[in-house]
């Protein structure tokens, strides 16, 4: 384990001059200009004022202890006096819990402390009192396991009282009024800073040089005969009743990371453009080479798409969003289109990124490692698309859907994932094509390639344990000037839980444990902000963090939804069932009332990547969104505005309100709780779920060798792994849950000497529910993409943002690779049973 300190900026490993003179060497950018901000036309500062330098050669996030009472607390006045400590506060533990489950054992629990209590009171004679001042100091504070200064009742009704619409509604507001793209968005990471200050966080600007790109000029035409039938207009609808929509300085609509190029050819419609939808092209002969590809947005990562498009010889790829995708809401049902209506607004245009997100995230060119000032800066090659891209509207899908007309096979001969077009009623037959030479597409994207710098704001209130730490974050950046869905109801949601805990702060609280708040940028570019952020911190997060809580778009609709890592299942349960929900149609219906309870694996998409992926840090991710019978939302268009959220998607922001409750109170209890409600068995049982669908997956695959499935026997290890697992994970939650009782036990023993061996044993058993997510990496990571170290939870390799569990394996069964199937079943194994040894040591 690395020290508990963060490293300092300039020490860090591997940014050595031999390294960087040696990959600076090889180093093969595609248009690298470096430019600073204002060359852009932004207001940003190039530089950082001396302040800011400061804070990053210090060892920031200025992790220090609230002050509480004096001489209770540890104190290192040198490193032999450390070292003793560490060594006693790892073997103490280990002897006080045998201890403490003992006397439990054989005196049950009852009556073990009351007698004990009643004849040594703490305060009566002289071994209690020296006891008491030899162990008393071992308590993170004198209260515990009680809260320290306003009791944890108390600190959860102003966390459940203080968000109000009012304010949610003035966040929104603000962090809506104008562009804020990654690395043009100085002023509101400043804003952002200065009012968590005001809350009473310490916060600082934790910025990083990013690479990535900005758009310069686009073209997308339909050409018959080398005339032009119809040239796309490039941009969303000015609508009077929306003024994001009209904003001056308005994003343009392109990809990030997108590939500069001018192309004409003629076009193949490829469906979702998914891996086996590419597949399905080839297998009826259609000829993809030296074509563009026309792709509908949805199912998988964007990036994905064109991944596999650039692989087959596509040259191009133009992408939009079909409202066959947007449920019921459509204007073909009858609804009218934003702003008239909840329908999708037939301009719409979805931005995004095209990073290849799920072969590694953060800056293309410092995967592994932040991208400091001077760091080595690698290649991009396989990592974002070498082909051009263009997202479009449906309005403007139209001419180039129906020019397929009558050219090649029609989508309805395709497997029923081809089938679910919208625009029939607009004269779509939904012809694959390609196209006659005669009827092409010109398309054009010219991409300035900058290094720039991005601004993290984090903002710290210290804990009375320094080392177990919980982070909370949402991103700040969004793709168009608003943004009121996507990121910004986090934002405001975020701002709201800051304020509340700021408020329990003066009223004298003082937390159990260290909580971090971040406010991420370049995460739409491809989750930059937090996964520079997570590689520069990595020892001092693996060492320190319980739990990484994530919130993108807070709220966007009705319906609460979550993946989480399995440890945490319980906990959001039990979250979600002490909220009310803002739909009283049943009078005190809480949001687990109305929550399919449906917890999603961790795939990608959002800022928990890196800690959960990369870290191997516990996360969840938190948000309400919509149905199928809720006002579409507009993703990642000019639509997506403050208008938009206050007519459609959360008209009173209650739902605002109600996911800022949402983190407050589960931040609460993992900060609070003296032992962390984690569950170790809901991940047990998770593990044998996924190796249920594995066995599953495994028997249609064939392998190409033999002809056969992959049988059940290959998995055996693995099963049994697991089985054991689960044993030693049940007993262990068990004893923390008596543990957790006997705390709250009115007879809970009042001795200090007593206090202290139970705080060793809560210390011994929160250590390990801390660890134990990090016992699931492997240092070398997934064969093809060695930045994944988890080996039970990465995005899809050709999905990008659903979970793929166990991805090791399914990627071996794939590629009908035995050899590779059986690594990972031992890899796999081995680090079950590290998990296994970790409880158990
Ligand atoms: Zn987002």
């Amino acid at each position: 384990m690395a020290a508990v300190s963060v490293p300092i900026r300039s020490s860090r490993p591997g940014i050595g001059s031999k390294w960087q003179t040696r990959l600076y060497g090889k180093k093969k950018t595609k248009k690298k200009t470096k430019k600073r901000p204002e060359e852009h036309g932004m207001n940003e500062k190039a530089t950082m004022p001396p302040s800011q330098q400061q804070v990053r050669s210090e060892r920031a996030p200025l992790l220090q202890r609230v002050p509480v009472e004096e001489g209770q607390r540890v104190h290192y006045p040198n490193q032999t006096v450390r070292k003793f400590c560490t060594i006693a506060l790892t073997t103490i533990p280990l002897l006080t819990l045998a201890i403490v489950f003992f006397c439990i054992a054989i005196a049950g629990q009852s009556d073990l402390f009351g007698d004990h209590q009643t004849e040594n009171s703490p305060f009566s004679g002289d071994v209690s009192s020296s006891s008491a001042s030899a162990s008393e100091y071992k308590l993170p504070h004198a209260a515990w396991p009680a809260s320290d200064g306003i009791s944890y009742d108390e600190l959860k009704q102003i966390l459940h009282d203080t968000p109000s619409p009012e304010r949610a509604r003035e966040w929104s507001q603000y962090y809506t009024a104008g562009p804020h793209l990654t690395g043009k968005n100085r002023s509101q990471a400043e804003w952002t800073a200065q009012k968590w200050e005001e809350f009473g966080l310490k916060s600082s600007i934790v910025s990083y040089d990013v690479y990535l790109n900005y758009p310069v000029d686009h073209r997308l035409a339909l050409l018959k005969d080398g005339e032009v039938e119809f040239e796309a207009s490039l941009e969303e609808d000015v609508l009077d009743e929306d003024p994001t929509s009209g904003l001056e300085d308005r994003v343009p609509t392109f990809h990030g990371y997108s590939a500069s190029g001018n192309v004409t050819a003629p076009y193949v419609y490829c469906n979702y453009g998914t891996y086996e939808d590419y597949e399905g092209l080839q297998k009826a002969g259609v000829e993809l080479k030296g074509k563009i590809a026309l792709i509908k947005y949805g199912g998988i990562f964007r990036g994905l798409k064109l991944k596999r498009a650039s692989e087959l010889g596509m040259v191009g790829g133009v992408i939009y969003s079909d409202p066959g995708d947007d449920g019921e809401i459509t204007e073909e049902n009858g609804y009218k289109t934003y702003p008239d209506g909840p329908a999708r607004n037939p301009s719409s245009v979805q931005r995004g990124s095209v990073e290849y997100l799920s072969v590694a995230p953060g800056d293309p060119t410092t995967i592994g490692y932040p991208s400091l000032p001077g760091a080595p800066r690698q290649s991009t090659d396989g990592k974002i698309p070498d082909i051009p891209s263009i997202p479009i509207s449906y309005a403007e899908a139209l001419p180039l859907l129906k020019a397929l007309n009558g050219h090649g096979p029609n989508a309805s001969s395709f497997p029923s994932s081809w089938h679910t077009g919208g625009l029939a009623y607009k004269e779509v037959h939904y012809n694959i094509g390609p196209t006659p030479d005669s009827i092409t597409l010109n398309l054009m994207n010219e991409q300035e390639y900058v290094t720039t710098p991005l601004w993290n704001v984090i903002g710290i209130v210290n804990g009375s344990i320094p080392d177990e730490v919980i982070v909370i974050g949402n991103h700040r950046d969004a793709w168009i000037a608003g943004g009121a869905g996507d990121p910004n109801s986090g934002s405001a949601a975020l701002m709201e839980v800051i304020r509340s805990f700021g408020v329990a702060l003066d009223a004298g609280w003082k937390p159990l444990r260290t909580i971090v708040f971040a406010s991420w940028d370049g995460e739409e570019y491809g989750l930059l902000g937090s996964t520079e952020w997570v590689e520069e911190y990595l020892p001092w997060l693996s060492e320190a963090t319980v739990a990484y809580i994530n919130v993108d778009v807070g709220a966007r609709g009705p319906n609460f939804q979550t993946s989480a890592a399995p440890v945490l299942n319980k906990l959001i349960e039990a979250t979600t069932a002490e909220i009310q929900s803002p739909n009283q149609t049943t009078p005190n219906q809480t949001v687990r009332d109305l929550w399919s309870g449906r917890i999603s694996t961790m795939g990608s998409g959002s800022d928990f990547t890196a800690f959960q992926d990369f870290a191997g840090i516990s996360c969840i991710d938190v948000g309400f969104g919509a149905g199928p019978k809720d006002p579409v939302y507009h993703y990642h268009s000019n639509y997506d505005s403050f208008h938009w959220m206050e007519t459609y998607g959360d008209p009173g922001w209650l739902y605002h309100v109600t996911i800022a409750k949402i983190i407050a109170i589960l931040a609460a209890k993992l900060v609070e709780a003296p032992v962390i409600g984690f569950s170790a068995g809901e991940y047990a049982q998770g593990l044998e779920k996924y190796l249920d669908s594995i066995k599953t997956k495994a028997q249609t695959l064939t392998d190409p060798g033999a002809g056969e499935g992959v049988s059940n026997d290959t998995f055996q290890p693995l099963e049994k792994a697991i089985t054991a697992f689960q044993t030693t994970a049940s007993s262990f939650d068990n004893q923390a849950a008596q543990l957790t009782a006997l705390l709250h036990s009115p007879k809970s023993p009042q001795r200090p000497a007593a206090r202290t061996d139970l705080y060793n044993s809560a210390r011994e058993i929160n250590t390990k529910y801390k660890l134990l997510e990090r016992q699931f990496l492997y240092a070398p990571g997934l064969d093809s993409r060695t930045w994944f170290k988890h080996v039970v939870f990465a995005p899809g390799l050709w999905t990008g943002y659903a979970g793929a569990t166990f991805p090791g394996i399914v990627e071996g069964l794939e590629e009908g690779n035995r050899t590779a199937v059986g690594k990972w079943v031992d890899i796999i194994g081995g680090r079950v049973e590290g998990a296994r040894g970790l409880l158990r040591g």
